[in-house]
C-alpha cells in the first residue's frame, strides 16, 4: 500500500513544479487589509498557507494543479500556460484536442499543464474564439494526484452551459472525452479521431495563414493579463458578428457604479491594480472614469472606499471599448 502510494507520488509529481508566485502581484500579500481567499479556497495540498495577513506559497506541496493560477484576479500565480498558443490554435485548427500531457499522443493535441488552469472566463474565451468545436481529453484526470480538478471543471462548465442558456441557449462548443458528467457538443467524438489524418493536411495551409492574422491581431495586447484576453475575444466576437458570444463575453466583464457619497478623491484610482478608474477634468468638470475591458474585479475599490460610495458587480452591457463616465 505504502510503496504504491509512493510510486504514485513520484510518477505524478515532478521535483519542482511549474508553479511561480509573485507576492509583489498578490493584492492580499501587498495590502495588510485585504482578505482576498480566492487562491486559499482552491488549494487542495496545502501549498498556499496564511504567514500573518500575507499568503506564503510552499512549492514542496504544490502538485500543479493550477487551481490558484485560474483563481487569482491579480495574476500573482504563473502556471506556465501558453495563452497565445492556446487561443492561436483554436482560432485557426478544426477538431483540436486539449488535453495535459499526461495523454498527449493525439495529433492535433493543444497541451495545457492541467484542466484546473483553465478558468471560467478563460473557458468562455476558448469557447467564443474557437473556430470548431473542439474535445477536453479527460481520460487520464480520475487517476491523477490532482483529479479533484474534474470536479471544479464540471462545476465551471455547468456554470458556462447555464450562462449561455440564459443568453440564448447556443450549446458549447467543447466535447468533453470520458468520465465527464456534461457532454455538450455530441457531433465530435472518438470516431473523429479518425478523420484527424485528413484534416491535419487541410490545417496545415490554413494554419500558415491565420498565424499572420493572430500575429497581427494579438500583437498591441499583453496577452496574459486576463482583462486583456477577455477584451480581445469580444473584438473577435465583435468582428465575426458573434452576438451569443459578445454576451457571454460581457458577463465576465465588470461594472463600477458610485453614489452620491462619492467625493472625487483619489483612493480608488490610487487602490486599482490595473488602472481601470481615473479622474479626469471633462469641460472642466472632475469625473471618475471607470473602463471596463481593463477591470479584473478584484474588488479593491469597493473594499476600500472610505465613503462606502462604490460597487463593483460582475456584468457589463455597455460599450466595453470605451472608459464609460461614472459620475
Ligand atoms: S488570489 Fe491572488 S490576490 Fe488573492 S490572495 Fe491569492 S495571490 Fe493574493
Ligand atoms: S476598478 Fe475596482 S474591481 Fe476593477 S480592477 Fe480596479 S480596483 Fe479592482
Amino acid at each position: 500500500m505504502l510503496i504504491s502510494f509512493l510510486f504514485d507520488r513520484i510518477l505524478s509529481k515532478k521535483e519542482t513544479t511549474n508553479v511561480q508566485f509573485s507576492d509583489r502581484r498578490c493584492l492580499r500579500s501587498r495590502l495588510n487589509r485585504f482578505e482576498c481567499r480566492a487562491c486559499l479556497d482552491e488549494c487542495q495540498t496545502g501549498a498556499l498557507k496564511l504567514d500573518g495577513k500575507a499568503i506564503a506559497f510552499n512549492q514542496e506541496k504544490c502538485t500543479d494543479c493550477m487551481r490558484c493560477v485560474s483563481a487569482c484576479p491579480n495574476d500573482a500565480f504563473d502556471g506556465g500556460l501558453d495563452l497565445k498558443h492556446l487561443l492561436e490554435t483554436l482560432s485557426c485548427s478544426s477538431q483540436v484536442v486539449l488535453t495535459c500531457n499526461k495523454n498527449a499522443h493525439f495529433q492535433q493535441k493543444l497541451i495545457v499543464p492541467c484542466i484546473g488552469s483553465l478558468s471560467e472566463p478563460l473557458l468562455a474565451v476558448m469557447n467564443s474564439m474557437a473556430v470548431d468545436s473542439f474535445l477536453v481529453d479527460l481520460s487520464h484526470c480520475p487517476d491523477c494526484i490532482n483529479n479533484h480538478c474534474l470536479n471544479s471543471f464540471n462545476e465551471k462548465m455547468n456554470r458556462l452551459a447555464e450562462t449561455l442558456k440564459d443568453n440564448g441557449g447556443i450549446p458549447l462548443k467543447y466535447s468533453i472525452e470520458k468520465n465527464s458528467a456534461q457532454p455538450v457538443d455530441k457531433n465530435l467524438g472518438r470516431r473523429s479521431y479518425l478523420g484527424m489524418a485528413k484534416n491535419s493536411l487541410i490545417n496545415l495551409g490554413r494554419e500558415s495563414i491565420c498565424a499572420e492574422q493572430t500575429a497581427t491581431k494579438s500583437s498591441h495586447i499583453h496577452i496574459e493579463k486576463r482583462p486583456a484576453i477577455n477584451s480581445m475575444a469580444l473584438h473577435y466576437a465583435y468582428r465575426n458578428s458573434q452576438e451569443i458570444n459578445k454576451r457571454l463575453l460581457l458577463s465576465f466583464f465588470y461594472t463600477v457604479t458610485v453614489t452620491e457619497q462619492c467625493s472625487l478623491c483619489p483612493g480608488c484610482q490610487g487602490m486599482c491594480p490595473t488602472g481601470a478608474l481615473k479622474r479626469r477634468k471633462i469641460n472642466n468638470q472632475k469625473r471618475l472614469l471607470f473602463t471596463s475591458s481593463a477591470c479584473n474585479g478584484c474588488n479593491l475599490c469597493q473594499e476600500f472606499c472610505t465613503k462606502a460610495a462604490i460597487k463593483v458587480v460582475r456584468g457589463f452591457t455597455g460599450d466595453p471599448e470605451g472608459a464609460l463616465p461614472i459620475y
